[in-house]
């Protein structure tokens, strides 16, 4: 959904004077396939500190003012975006949170990386993420986490030298609070760079808590007003499955029976987040930092709030739980205000980050390089977006954008069914078009086979491990909407 305004002739004057600026980051961008020098030389390099913020659960409508032109809700990642290029149509590789991160720091497919949920949920050894390609060309990484499903339990610490990332206090108020302080601390640290931070606010995943002043932003009636309860209403929704959820992953609404109050909080909890980015950002300024970072945001999923008959997580690769928010700021704030509408995928960040850094890109991943579009000078490539859900050979969904249509492919129990969707017309994804046009279904449906092999879903020996979880942890994850079954029957939620 297009919530932003696009630049003005002012901004593009305004861009016109960043020429030289433009011209700087070009020389990294020159870079490409040159192999990356040691940590001596990258500080010599005048290398761009990097900051990688992942807002979990953020759908892209949530964010920069609305359609109807009221004032904005996140005032901080629009100031950030006037800064940056913002991408309007980046869809995530998975809809939920440990495939589709992996995919953010490995550059490959769910499919690829293995860490899809189920006995499969450890991200490989054999994988090179992001912080390593960062780390071996000198950067100091770190990384804070708001869930253990980013840390070393799931093999998400590769590359992370200075210290591993770590799941801040997962029940604190505060959350928010300390990831924002523990960022500006370590780039305060590492003033002279290069240093890489990732960032992962969890806040918008529900439960839906948004602390003081904002828990009562957007509701201020009786949540719990005389009437059905609401948890009745999402157990009997079409999309509502047992195996889909948790245990006690609806707790949190206990007694509430207004369907306007989650969808209240859930918009809280982001303008809450968008707070924390504009502390964050205000700290690198005071730092002297902020203009020659390379800062990227991005959601690895967003959000069911009703559609498609799922409530408050994010099950299905349907455009709610897979549309992302995708804002990148150059160095010297190259390109500012720039508005990408091309569709991109969260694969391509990894890629785009090693070229603006001027590190080799290794030529064996799924994402490509954003740099030519970050510039403005490059004609949309025409590819395919990927997005899947699901570790079970009989039980899953895989999708395909080559937009406008989007193909999605169901498989469950033996059973195969497709839809075929215009998201130019119908960007709700309500009318399923694929008897109207069955050539077109026959023909993408050839293509999303084509990317795997639909009787070994995890493909090409996906050396995945089990995660090692004790009971505490596979509690907090139930709690949190997550499945953790038995590998037979598992299929990854979250
Ligand atoms: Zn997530």
């Amino acid at each position: 959904m297009n919530n932003w305004r696009r630049p003005t002739a002012l901004k593009a004057a305004l861009i016109l004077c960043n020429l030289l600026l433009i011209a700087g980051v070009g020389t990294l961008l020159a870079s490409r396939g040159r192999h990356a020098s040691p940590r001596a030389a990258a500080g010599d390099a005048g290398l761009p500190s990097i900051l990688l913020i992942g807002i979990d659960t953020l759908r892209e409508d949530q964010v920069g003012p609305s359609a109807t032109g009221a004032s904005s809700r996140t005032p901080h990642l629009d100031a950030l975006a006037r800064d940056g290029i913002r991408f309007e149509q980046c869809l995530s590789t998975a809809p939920w949170t440990l495939p589709s991160f992996a995919s953010i720091f490995t550059g490959l497919r769910p499919y690829r990386h293995g860490a899809v949920g189920g006995d499969r949920d450890f991200l490989s050894e054999r994988h090179t993420t992001l912080a390593e390609h960062l780390a071996r060309a000198g950067y100091a990484t770190t990384g804070f986490a708001g869930i253990n499903y980013l840390t070393a339990q799931f093999g998400m610490d590769q590359g992370y030298v200075s210290s591993p990332p770590r799941a801040t206090d997962l029940t604190g108020l505060d959350q928010a609070g300390s990831i924002t302080r523990l960022t500006g601390d370590f780039f305060a640290q590492h003033r002279d760079g290069p240093a890489f931070v990732f960032s992962h606010y969890y806040d918008p995943h529900a439960p839906y808590a948004p602390p003081p002043p904002w828990h009562r932003k957007y509701y201020l009636g009786n949540e719990c007003r005389p009437g059905e309860p609401l948890t009745a209403r999402i157990m009997s929704s079409e999309g509502f499955r047992g195996e889909n959820a948790g245990r006690g992953m609806y707790d949190w609404l206990a007694g509430v029976t207004d369907p306007a109050f989650p969808v209240a909080q859930y918009a809280a909890e982001v303008d809450y987040v968008d707070d924390h980015v504009g502390r964050l950002i205000a700290r690198l300024k005071e730092l002297g930092l902020y203009e020659r970072m390379l800062i990227i945001v991005v959601s690895d999923h967003g959000e069911h709030l009703g559609e498609h008959g799922f409530y408050y997580t994010h099950y299905l690769p349907y455009q709610e739980a897979i549309h992302v928010p995708l804002i990148v700021k150059l160095p010297g704030s190259a390109g500012a205000g720039r508005v990408v509408a091309t569709p991109v995928s969260t694969l391509d960040l990894l890629p785009t980050t090693l070229e603006v850094a001027g590190i080799a890109v290794p030529d064996t991943l799924d994402g490509a390089s954003l740099a030519d579009l970050l510039l403005g000078n490059a004609k949309p490539p025409h590819r395919d977006l990927l997005s899947e859900q699901g570790s079970d050979p009989d039980r899953f969904c895989k999708t395909l954008v080559a937009w406008p249509w989007k193909l999605m492919l169901f498989r469950e129990d033996g059973r195969e069914r497709i839809a075929l969707y215009d998201l130019d017309a119908d960007p709700g994804e309500t009318r399923d078009l694929s008897a109207d046009f069955p050539d077109d279904a026959a023909r993408l449906a050839g293509r999303l086979r084509a990317t795997y092999d639909p009787a070994a879903p995890l493909g090409r020996g996906a050396a995945g491990v089990r995660a090692n979880l004790g009971k505490s942890d596979i509690r907090l994850l139930e709690s949190l909407g997550y499945v953790h079954k038995p590998p037979a029957t598992a299929a990854g939620e979250g």
